[in-house]
């Protein structure tokens, strides 16, 4: 409580102990109403005008607080006199407390627990009890609701690039253009960071009505994030967009919980898709993710059950005498039977189960290799192994990898990593550093997939790389499409003028390995030379050379 708070409940309580101590002294009567006989008149009017000027300086300091706001009395009576109708003086006397204040806190304690601070949008909280209110009253109205999930694309780049403050003044921004579409009725909460939640009551009578409805209301939202940087007080480095996931609902057939969750879901379709685009939630969507959710299961048991597989895909050289294999990993799970890399691979690299099943790829190659050192026909070979992003980029990748080659006693010279072009664009010296070290231990470095990324020739320049492998999509295409022809023709000649070898990948047919080979290419891998299979069933016939030259 403020000082003049303070002051004024002291100054009233003193005005009425006065009255109080005036009524029992002149009087000899109680607090509240008292008879005065007359004989006590003159005393009596001495403190009677004392009183009521005390009463009037404390009424002018009460009025000025109303030049405020109204002020919160609790009064039950205020301190006066008045004339009965016997001529008899009645001394009301009563205690008045100011909780203008203690509304304030009440009100202040109220906005921070249902509101945001930095956009006074209502938070999560209060967004979850209104849910819940329409759940529950869409069961009433049977009419569809609406819950949409909102965020910016590329948020964190403003927070990176341009500071907090900047982050925090778009927040703002945004929150501001989208409430200028959303109805007074309808709910627009801010969850935290750059997520904000759209809920919209009695939308439509069916569902069909509901989502043109729910689509014409995100429109606008996209159109609004886009607005909200006009605003910016400083040019953003990237144009921000917002990705939206939509649910409808209705007949109370969903709880509060499932609403979110699908919203959630449909926003990160949404995200998936680019951003800059809206999503509704539909049962094949959630279908997917059920049954992504249960091979991420799947996947976390996987190694402890010896699941995983080593495949090995010859590669030849030009007179098709095999020089090596590329291990592919291979997932034979007990119910699902072979699980397709592309379908767990993704999922690894998000939930970082990709490091110990990587480790256990580079142990498995390694073993092999130190196996293969130990049998003469087999001990020339090579083995390369797919790395992926998430692993080299771990501090201690070159001293495990380091370790794996000194506990299985595998020949470095003999293991090439293949890197993607998505790898080789972060914070190019540290690639580089990490492959310099990696190379000095005896290691090859290939260049996967070339062609379907950036191509950057730069990094062909400034890395230590050994090898390009020309993506199987473009090997596809050089008998029938000139423009594959013309990629592939370029990126030999490229890797010949740079002094790197050049493996073909995807060569399925003899077309197209007499096709690339008159094309200066000298290294080959696909069907027309092995699928992958287990190590068990890689015959030492396999390394005899197959194309008499
Ligand atoms: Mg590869």
């Amino acid at each position: 409580m403020s000082l003049t708070g303070l002051l004024s409940i002291t100054r009233r309580y003193a005005l009425a102990g006065i009255l109080a101590g005036l009524s029992t002294t002149a009087a000899g009567s109680v607090v509240g109403s008292a008879s005065v006989p007359a004989l006590g008149w003159a005393v009596l009017a001495i403190v009677v005008i004392a009183c009521m000027a005390l009463a009037a300086v404390g009424g002018a300091w009460w009025d000025r607080r109303r030049g405020g706001r109204e002020r919160a009395d609790s009064s039950a009576d205020k301190a006066g006199l008045a004339n009965d109708s016997d001529d008899m003086v009645s001394l009301p006397c009563g205690i008045s407390t100011d909780i203008t204040e203690c509304h304030a806190i009440q009100e202040s304690n109220y906005r921070l627990t249902f509101y945001d601070p930095l956009t006074g949008l209502p938070n999560r909280r209060l967004m979850l009890d209104r849910l819940e209110m329409v759940v529950k009253g869409s069961r009433r109205t049977d009419r569809y609701a609406a819950l949409m999930f909102i965020d910016l694309d590329n948020f964190k780049l403003v927070n990176d690039t341009q500071g907090l403050y900047q982050g925090d003044h778009l927040l703002r921004h945004v929150a501001k253009h989208l409430s200028n579409v959303v109805r007074e009725s309808d709910t627009l909460a801010r969850l935290g960071g750059d997520e904000f939640v759209l809920l919209i009551h009695d939308l439509a009578p069916n569902q069909e009505q509901a989502a043109h409805a729910a689509e014409g209301v995100a429109k606008k939202l996209l159109t609004c994030i886009l607005e909200a940087q006009q605003d910016q007080e400083q040019v953003l480095t990237l144009p921000i967009t917002g990705s939206i996931g939509v649910t409808l609902f209705a007949d109370g057939e969903i709880s509060v919980e499932s609403a979110m969750q699908q919203a959630d879901m449909a926003l990160q379709q949404a995200k998936g898709a680019g951003g800059n685009t809206l999503r509704f939630f539909n049962a094949k969507m959630q279908a997917t993710v059920m049954a992504r959710v249960h091979l991420e299961a799947d996947l976390h048991q996987a190694l402890a059950r010896d699941e995983f597989r080593l495949h090995y895909q010859v590669q030849v050289d030009s007179l098709s005498c095999v020089t090596g294999v590329e291990a592919l990993i291979r997932w034979e799970h007990p119910q699902r039977g072979m699980v397709s890399p592309g379908m767990f691979i993704p999922l690894a690299e998000k939930n970082r189960l990709i490091l110990p099943i990587g480790y256990w790829v580079l142990e498995t190659a390694c073993r092999q290799l130190a196996a293969w050192a130990r049998e003469p026909e087999w001990e020339r070979l090579s083995i390369a192994v797919n790395v992926s992003s998430v692993q080299f980029h771990q501090p201690d990748f070159v001293a495990r990898l380091q370790h794996i080659l000194e506990e299985t006693a595998a020949n470095p010279h003999r293991l090439t990593l293949e890197v993607t072009e998505s790898l080789l664009m972060d914070d190019h010296q540290r690639v580089r550093t990490i492959m310099l070290r990696l190379n000095q231990l005896g290691i090859r470095f290939a260049l996967d997939d070339f062609g379907t990324g950036y191509s950057s020739l730069n990094y062909l320049k400034r890395l230590p790389l050994d090898e390009l492998k020309i993506d199987q999509a473009f090997v596809n295409g050089v008998l029938d499409d000139p423009v594959d022809a013309a990629i592939v023709q370029a990126t030999i000649t490229l890797a010949a003028s740079l002094g790197l070898d050049v493996t073909a990948e995807g060569v399925e047919t003899e077309a197209q390995h007499q096709w690339l080979r008159a094309h200066g290419c000298e290294a080959f891998q696909g069907y027309l030379f092995g699928r992958p299979q287990p190590v068990t069933e890689l015959q030492v016939d396999q390394l005899s050379c197959i194309y008499d030259a």
